[in-house]
């Protein structure tokens, strides 16, 4: 069923906040169920099934919170994240292979098809996430907290500093996330190139970082007011009251954002029973799929292109359209986007003062390539 998703030009305004914090149980399963049966419909049983349900992810979307009209929009899955030798100066590999990751890669890939320009999300339209698990990073690591010393001392004795809601960063090629130390915002090409460890945000950091920004990203921000998560809704291995406070009390020192932009609080929930698919070990395929498309896509996680290497993944870089303005690069375009990029910065900073760690980001050099028209 398609809803037809419709951009209406409105004028300026913001989305409204939402104070509540859970999402109706039987609501959440119906995400589930729906993102659930589009995976089955497109692997079915093929050997990708047992390669490739681990870290799955959804996006569906209601007018209203109506589920008779609900779509699966985009679905992907994957656990793990690029090594540093694979990093591409063209952009053409996906450096986060985590199925809440791609699946957001994945919507943009469905909003750039409904695009016209200067307009805005009809109301009335949501969009919901389904994740099969807890996001890595601070989501997923319960109480008691990973302790450790710093070197400040109070009365002679050593103060104990828990990493509360501190910046995770990923493994490459593994799973599991550390705390982010990094001084420097930016990580260089020549260091990684060299065999510095790539710093990729957690899944944790990353949705967090959506409800201050929005899912479209940079560039579509030049055509687009900011596209919120209504809800989330995680399959096993949660506890809803700490998802919300990782994901939503690192707002505190924000200050006002630009006009359209909010501190987005989506409601969250986990599935009502224990239905959730078997956990299977590791692996390195990640799929993805958008509505329209035939069939999914396979992507190597930890080299970042697809499994055939036949052709970049539809999700690199290089797929976003240009524009007919001047000739501009990647970076350059994502820079002019003066409303989200001083939204980014005051979330750096906000992370930054409340002592939460600093926001890495990947060598500049991946975003060195001209935007083709
Ligand atoms: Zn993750």
């Amino acid at each position: 069923m398609f809803l037809g998703l419709v951009f209406l030009y409105e004028g300026p305004g913001c989305f409204r906040c939402l104070g509540i914090s859970t999402l109706c149980g039987d609501f959440a399963d119906a995400v589930f169920h729906l993102v659930r049966e589009k995976y089955s419909e497109l692997i079915g049983c093929s050997a990708l099934m047992h390669a490739c349900h681990k870290g799955l992810a959804g996006i569906v979307m209601t007018r209203g919170l109506d589920v008779r009209q609900a779509e699966v929009v985009a679905l992907a899955s994957g656990t793990k994240c690029i090594n540093g030798e694979y990093l591409s100066d063209q952009g053409l590999t996906v450096n986060d292979c985590h199925g809440e990751i791609t699946a957001r890669r994945a919507l943009l890939r469905f909003l750039y098809s409904h695009l016209e320009l200067h307009l805005r999300l009809r109301d009335n339209i949501l969009f919901h996430m389904y994740i099969s698990t807890s996001p890595c990073g601070d989501a997923r690591i319960n109480s008691p907290y990973e302790l450790t010393t710093d070197f400040s001392v109070h009365r002679g004795r050593p103060v104990v500093k828990k990493f509360h809601s501190h910046l995770r960063s990923k493994i490459e090629s593994g799973e599991g996330t550390l705390p982010v130390r990094c001084r420097s915002a930016v990580q260089t090409w020549d260091g990684v190139m060299q065999g510095e460890r790539l710093v990729t945000m957690s899944c944790t950091d990353k949705i967090a970082r959506w409800n201050v920004l929005g899912l479209q990203g940079a560039l579509l921000s030049h055509f687009v007011e900011p596209v919120y998560l209504y809800s989330v809704t995680v399959g096993s291995v949660t506890h809803t009251g700490h998802l919300s406070r990782t994901l939503n009390q690192r707002m505190e020192r924000l200050g006002s954002l630009p006009a359209c932009y909010h501190r987005n609080r989506p409601l969250l929930s986990s599935l009502s029973s224990s239905e959730c698919w078997q956990q299977l070990k590791a692996s390195c395929l990640s799929i993805n799929w958008t509505a329209g498309d035939e069939q999914v896509e396979v992507i190597n996680a930890s080299t970042g292109k697809r499994r055939d290497c036949r052709a970049p993944s539809r999700l690199c870089k290089p797929s976003a359209p240009g524009s007919n303005a001047d000739p501009l690069t990647y970076g350059e375009a994502k820079q002019a986007a003066a409303s989200y990029q001083t939204a980014k910065q005051q979330w750096v900073r906000a992370l930054r003062d409340a002592g939460l760690g600093t926001w890495v980001q990947k060598p500049v050099e991946q975003e060195h390539f001209m935007l083709t028209v």
